[in-house]
């Protein structure tokens, strides 16, 4: 999910700032014209979706650092001996068992 985020800040930012300075140069120079079939509105639209998946990005990217947060937590617990973490499918397994209950992975030690 972080990368996502990361993929999606990166190809968002680059396009907005990119739609910004055409319409900018649109807007100062009067006599720049738009090629390639592009018109001011698809320009803005450029800016709107990249703006929108920047911001959408850093959400994911924030989330998704929330998640390894998480799961760093979940990992100090296994550790602790009270609870086993499977790493195999991501289950809490009470180490007595020996195993996996979800994927009868062997646990460690
Ligand atoms: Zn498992």
């Amino acid at each position: 999910m972080f990368l996502v985020g990361l993929f999606m800040t990166c190809f968002g930012i680059p396009a907005t700032i990119w739609a910004a300075r055409i319409l900018y140069i649109l807007d100062s120079h009067s006599n720049a014209r738009l090629t390639g079939g592009l018109t001011e509105e698809n320009i803005i639209a450029v800016a709107v979706i990249g703006l929108l998946m920047a911001v959408v990005g850093i959400i994911l990217m924030i989330f998704g650092k929330m998640k390894r947060k998480n799961q760093a937590i979940s990992d100090s617990i296994s550790n602790s001996g009270k609870l086993q973490y499977c790493t195999h499918c991501q289950t809490n397994v009470n180490p007595t068992d020996g195993k996996c209950p979800i994927c009868n992975q062997k646990m460690r030690g």
